[in-house]
């Protein structure tokens, strides 16, 4: 297996993860329901990906 040539220290990792979190999370409209969802995800609202349902979405009904 490869191997990670140098050591990732608490201070690069932690740098990392401050970047992640400043980082606007990138979002793309959803062709089907038009919510907003993360790209090449199956849709959480409507379980559409590439117009087909592909995970069913049960929604609870008051
Ligand atoms: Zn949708």
């Amino acid at each position: 297996m490869a191997q990670p040539k140098k050591k990732t220290t608490h201070s690069r990792s932690r740098m990392r993860k401050i970047k992640e979190k400043l980082d606007p999370l990138n979002l793309v409209e959803c062709p089907h329901c038009h919510n907003l969802i993360p790209p090449h995800k199956v849709c959480p609202y409507c379980g559409y990906y590439e117009g087909k349902e592909v995970v069913k979405i049960e929604t609870k009904e008051k």
